[in-house]
């Protein structure tokens, strides 16, 4: 097979310039460590602009982004009415420390759409979100005790970085030092799909646990969607021993459906945490849940939770202006567009006769290298991650930029085109000739 002239073409001395400045200053050179390419190897690439569905990088070169910034530019980039919300909000004033009228509008327009959501309270990050919504459920049940899954990751809160996913998978690490023991021993980690599991820690626990927080469909091992009836069995057992059931949706959220995952299970959780889509690229979060819960939070009652930006009345503009500009079309076009994108990893990887499985959770994609459906961590793990390296190196010189990890989800937007679609099939057959001829010590020679 002949190279593409772009795949010969692709340099990037400027890239490489940042990185090494950066390095010397903001540690591995990134703010946040999958970004780094630690995984894969060489030079992440430091971005200049975005529009649609393009990335163009430092150096010049242009990328489909299967990333979409870990989910939430689903309109794709720059998209011109949460563009013009921003620039119109942010000529008023960036942030008051005080209410404004947008941020109520914003907790009405998430808990219009998931209907388990009766409060709402707005955060920075999603790591925020679900360390108050954990907080909270502590606070309401006297208890200390937490259930989370392996694999399922919540943010870099202390006690849910045990058995993370995310960077934590793809960098190895068990869990984090700095974390101490006494807050990681009361986090019962427990293997993903398994209900066994679940009843047997409260069968060990009585009256112990105060939550099970689970990624409503996981997203941060590789894209693992709940088998039939987990959701549903986790909701019964946290009801049978009064625990609360936290549906942490940063990602799902207002992505897979106009109300996430619930819009696909319609299993309820007392409390939700949501990020990513409902930010519009920008730092917003939020938890919420039934009002018997939220209202426990401080000023009405005692569980402490505050933010000086929360709520900032920028970041606000830009998720409500992404949550109204996501209409049925722009669902149809991201559930499309998975599917598509999914169709198209198969075939090349069939034709190269690489062992892969396809996997979706909604329009969240992700490949694993194994010839077998994943439905837990340990099986992503034990799948051949050796051979993504290759695979997306082949991708991105070629003008494709998928997530620069084995354990992680790809995220489509409703932007890709046939011309989108057009660079990812063109990209594709060399991919899965890289990934085929990989090597479990490295490429081969
Ligand atoms: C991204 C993510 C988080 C953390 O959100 P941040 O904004 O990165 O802190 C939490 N939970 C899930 C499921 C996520 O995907």
């Amino acid at each position: 097979m002949s190279s593409s002239p772009r795949a010969t073409q692709v340099t990037v001395p400027v890239s490489a310039q940042l990185f090494d400045r950066a390095a010397a200053i903001i540690p591995g050179g990134v703010n946040s460590p999958v970004r780094a390419f630690k995984s894969v190897g060489g030079t992440p690439r430091f971005i200049d602009s975005a529009r649609g569905y393009m990335l163009v990088d430092a150096d010049g070169n242009e990328y489909v982004d299967l990333v979409c910034s870990w989910g939430p530019m689903i309109l794709g980039h720059a998209h011109p009415a949460v563009v013009d919300a921003v620039r119109r909000v942010a000529m008023s004033g960036l942030s008051f420390g005080a209410p404004t009228a947008a941020e109520i509008e914003l907790a009405e327009a998430i808990a219009a759409r998931v209907e388990p959501v009766q409060r709402v309270r707005l955060v920075n990050s999603g790591t925020e979100a679900t360390m108050s919504a954990v907080r909270l459920a502590r606070g309401c049940t006297g208890r200390s005790k937490i259930i989370k899954f392996s694999g399922c990751y919540h943010g870099h809160v202390d006690a849910l970085l045990a058995d993370a996913g995310s960077g934590v998978a793809t960098l190895g690490l068990p869990t984090s030092p700095g974390v101490t023991g006494a807050q990681a021993a009361d986090t019962l980690v427990l293997p993903y799909n398994d209900l066994d599991a679940v009843a047997a820690a409260f069968a060990e626990f009585p009256d112990q646990i105060a939550c099970v927080i689970t990624e409503a469909a996981a997203g941060n091992m590789g894209t693992v969607a709940p088998l039939p009836g987990f959701n549903a069995g986790l909701r019964k057992l946290t009801r049978e021993h009064g625990a609360l059931l936290i549906m942490d949706e940063v990602m799902t959220g207002f992505r897979v459906s106009p109300s996430g995952w619930f819009g696909l299970d319609g299993v309820a959780g007392d409390l939700y945490t949501f990020g990513k889509v409902m930010s519009g690229g920008l730092p917003a979060a939020a938890f919420g849940g039934r009002a018997e819960f939220m209202d426990r939070l401080a000023p009405l009652g005692p569980v402490y939770q505050a933010g000086t930006l929360s709520g900032n009345p920028v970041a606000v503009a830009a998720g409500l202006a992404t949550l109204r500009a996501a209409d049925d079309a722009v669902y149809s076009a991201l559930d499309r567009n998975a599917e598509r994108l999914g169709g198209l990893l198969r075939e090349a990887l069939t034709a190269a006769g690489v062992a892969h499985t396809v996997q979706f959770a909604g329009n969240m994609v992700s490949v694993f290298f194994a010839d077998r459906p994943v439905t837990d961590y340990a099986a992503a793990k034990a799948s051949d991650t050796w051979r993504f390296p290759a695979f997306f190196h082949a991708l991105l010189e070629r003008g494709v930029y998928p997530p620069p990890s084995a354990f992680e989800t790809w995220f489509v937007s409703a932007a890709l085109d046939e011309d989108a679609f057009d660079r990812i099939a063109s990209a594709l057959p060399a991919a899965a000739a890289a990934a085929a001829a990989a090597t479990p010590e490295g490429p081969r020679a």
